[in-house]
């Protein structure tokens, strides 16, 4: 993975830069020792590692104004992090650029029932927002598996989803405003509760923009009650193209369940280990998910089983109580980690349209035999994100490279079957070099073209997103 040659009078300047963070921050919010740095070197896509020049820790978005403005006068880059779960390296540093965290900025700012939105500071944790409503009975929806960790501001970078997506979602669908900072220090407040403002969709190109426009200190998100009740039903496939049918059709009969999440042999077997969660042993698992009062459910789950009848499951079973419920989630949401317990792997995130699975979950097998690597997938079926796990040995020279292929492989075929290079975990260094296998020179240049507007200098987050050869006439100023 290619990354620009660090800027040597940069480096050179650090202690000047480190003294000017530290004349407009609390002593403890600028970070420069090399062991205390380390804690930044990576983020999730950890094959990846650099320490920045600084870490700053800014406690509001005045403060996140003021070191921007230090970091634009010095021309430093800066890449904003929220909790570093990036799985595509969208929060790895570079070593001139300063990383601006913002996990001390947590609060609740406000919260509306009647108008049903919560304000928060961008540092929150995503289930610390539910946790926060949750109480007088709402919740919010966007729900990644790292929502115990993951922060609201890199929810919004990556346009993250989660299993409960299919029906509510994904996180530019719940997002209602933002205050953004800009790499000159420029406040700006886009949205607010409202449902739709006036004017150009300014929040439509923040949510998603991974770092590159602005660095989000403040967002509002929309809360909604909970459901009556949800019930989660297990069906079992002796193959994982049928599974894939199951799920095309169950789309195309128009029936919404809450989620349709999908788990190989391989990861059925890792994450039964963990949760205990009653997993049948089968080549392919569906976790269907229907949720309502309890007619609604019944009717609902009679549509659903009479589809995945039709398709021979080896099993097909309701939650039998709430406790169950609860870990079958639990080890779905834990499949990274389950995973990561047996192997080194590499998680790739492609969308494809729902009705392509089988013919490309066949294609990845095949990939997968003519590479020598296995792959165990696990995914959001219902809407089509696919999550491959490339398993390999980290340890085995050459076998990271022979992934990172392998990778690419299946990521264009994603693509070549409709689909694009990202579901829900962004671009960041990981799929950058692939924009070019969905956009021709003049998509790509418009894209740069908004980063032009808000970022003129390329300071934030330069070296993510757009191959770098197309850049690095902007990024050398
Ligand atoms: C075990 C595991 C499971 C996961 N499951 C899911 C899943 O189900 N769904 C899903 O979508 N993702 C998932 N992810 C990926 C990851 O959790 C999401 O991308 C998440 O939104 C990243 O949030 P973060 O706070 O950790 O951001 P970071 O990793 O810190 O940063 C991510 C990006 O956001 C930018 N950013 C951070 N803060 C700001 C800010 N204040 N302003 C502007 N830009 C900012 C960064 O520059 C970077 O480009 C998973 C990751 C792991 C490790």
């Amino acid at each position: 993975m290619d990354m620009p040659i660090p800027n040597a009078a940069i480096l050179d300047r650090k202690a000047r830069i480190v003294a000017e963070l530290r004349r407009v921050l609390p002593a403890d919010a600028v970070i420069e020792d090399g062991v205390e740095l380390r804690a930044y070197e990576c983020d999730a896509l950890s094959a990846y590692r650099c320490p920045p020049l600084a870490a700053i820790l800014p406690r509001n978005t005045a403060e996140v104004a003021a070191a921007l403005k230090v970091c634009h006068a010095e021309g430093v880059p800066v890449v904003p992090r929220g909790a570093g779960t990036s799985l595509a390296g969208g929060a790895l540093p570079t070593a001139d650029s300063v990383i601006l965290g913002i996990a001390r900025m947590n609060a609740v700012l406000e919260v509306s029932y009647p108008d049903r939105y919560i304000r928060v500071e961008a540092g929150r944790t995503n289930l610390s927002v539910t946790g926060a409503v949750e109480e007088e009975g709402f919740f919010y929806a966007p729900d990644p598996s790292s929502q115990l960790a993951c922060a609201i501001a890199g929810n919004i970078a990556m346009n993250s989803g989660g299993a409960h997506c299919l029906k509510y979602g994904v996180t530019t669908n719940n997002l209602l405003g933002v205050t953004m900072v800009l790499m000159d220090g420029t406040v700006l407040e886009i949205g607010g509760p409202w449902s739709d403002a006036a004017g150009l969709d300014l929040l439509g190109l923040v949510c998603g923009s991974e770092g590159q426009l602005g660095v989000v200190t403040e967002a509002t998100l929309r809360i909604l009650p909970k459901p009556e009740g949800a019930l989660p039903v297990l069906i079992g496939f002796d193959s994982s193209e049928v599974a894939g049918a199951c799920v095309s059709d169950i789309i195309k009969a128009g029936v919404l369940p809450v989620a349709i999440e999908f788990m190989d042999g391989p990861c059925i077997k890792a994450c039964e280990a963990f949760a205990k969660a009653g997993y049948p042993d089968c080549e392919a698992l569906l976790i269907v998910e229907v949720e309502g009062a309890e007619a609604e459910i019944r009717h609902q789950l009679g549509l659903i089983t009479d589809i995945a009848r039709r398709h021979n499951p080896v099993e097909l079973r309701e939650a039998a109580d709430a406790d169950q419920a609860k870990r079958i989630w639990l080890g779905r949401k834990s499949a990274f980690g389950a995973m990561g317990q047996i192997n080194d792997y590499m998680c790739l995130d492609g969308t494809i349209p729902v009705s392509s699975l089988p013919m490309v979950l066949r294609r990845i097998g095949e990939l997968s035999r003519d590479y020598g690597l296995d792959v165990a997938n696990v995914f959001h079926a219902g809407d089509g994100n696919m999550h491959p796990l490339i398993l390999y040995n980290a340890n085995t020279p050459g076998e990271q490279e022979k992934c990172e292929a392998l990778g690419a492989d299946i990521l264009r075929l994603c693509v070549e079957a409709g689909g694009c290079l990202t579901g829900e975990h962004g671009v960041g260094i990981e799929k950058r070099d692939l924009m070019e296998v969905q956009y021709g020179p003049a998509d790509l240049e418009a894209q740069l073209r908004v980063k032009d507007v808000f970022d003129p200098q390329w300071l934030l987050n330069p070296a993510k997103v757009f191959p770098l050869h197309v850049t690095a006439s902007r990024r050398a100023g």
